[in-house]
């Protein structure tokens, strides 16, 4: 059992005279066997929420608090935090030259687990989990993110996710690019593991699209840098069809 515990975050962005409060009070707890999707608008700080806890040294963090299981995450290196069993899917994946996906998964994983995963059952599960995935085997042998589709980007992603087996896991735009098949994909991808148990799913979203394939337990709504309003899967049929306009309009009223 694990909990991320969010409180009254402020993260800024740039320096100086050009600082610029993104998130202003934060507010969230995530537990294990739990989905929580995260929805607003663009621009509204969606993303400096999910840089800010995988710790993107961009973000400053100017107040509050983020834990896991009572350890203090804000004071881990990103790689402690991984190794805490944190994981962030970025919303643009960088590239790694020279480094194979087959490579790379092993890496993390000794990495994470602090010893290297036996070569035989790695290759096995990998296989199995990319089949899950309906990935080619080929994939396994390619460059991380080099020439990778939208599709293949956010099944790789998935793939990291299945292989690392991280407490909590953050999820930022999964659904953006993807086609309807690629989006049936990647869903039962997260659904296998939440339905195995013990994760964490932190689900960023604009768009309620995914929501009809992952069913989220509870819904935030998120405009201007917070949480604005919450509530069940209902939130997001809501949010459907009626968009965050009465949100924003809130929020613009006062500030
Ligand atoms: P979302 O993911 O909800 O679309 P973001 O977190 O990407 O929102 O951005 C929130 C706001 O913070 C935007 O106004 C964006 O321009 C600004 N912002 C985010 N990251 C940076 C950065 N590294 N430098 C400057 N501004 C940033
Ligand atoms: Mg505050
Ligand atoms: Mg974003």
């Amino acid at each position: 059992m694990s909990v991320l515990e969010i409180r009254d975050l402020h993260v800024s962005v740039g320096e100086g005279d050009d600082a610029k409060e993104i998130l202003r009070g934060v507010d969230l707890t995530v537990r294990s066997g739990e989905t929580h999707a995260i929805m607003g608008p663009n621009g509204s700080g969606k993303s400096t929420l999910a840089y800010s806890i995988a710790g993107h040294p961009k973000y400053t963090i100017t107040g509050g608090t983020v834990t896991l299981d009572g350890e203090d995450v804000l004071a881990m290196t990103v790689d402690e935090r991984a190794r805490a069993g944190l994981f962030l899917a970025m919303q643009y994946p960088v590239e790694v030259p020279g480094v194979s996906v087959s490579n790379f998964l092993r890496t993390a994983a000794t990495a994470i687990k602090g010893e290297a995963p036996k070569l035989r059952t790695w290759v096995k599960d990998v296989k199995i989990e990319m089949a899950g995935l309906e990935m080619d085997s080929a994939f396994a042998e390619r460059n991380v993110n080099e020439g990778f589709s939208g599709g293949e980007k956010k099944r790789h992603e998935i793939l990291q996710m299945r292989l690392l087996k991280p407490k909590v896991a953050i999820l930022d735009e999964t659904d953006s690019g993807l086609d309807v098949d690629a989006l049936r994909v990647v869903s039962e991808g997260v659904n296998r593991t939440r339905a195995e148990g013990d994760v964490g799913v932190l689900l960023i979203t604009h768009y309620t699209r995914i929501l009809r394939y992952i069913q989220p337990d509870f819904v935030h709504v998120f405009v201007a840098g917070r949480v604005v309003d919450e509530g069940g899967p209902e939130l997001a049929a809501k949010l459907e069809d009626e968009g965050y306009a009465a949100y924003v309009k809130d929020s613009n009223e006062q500030a």
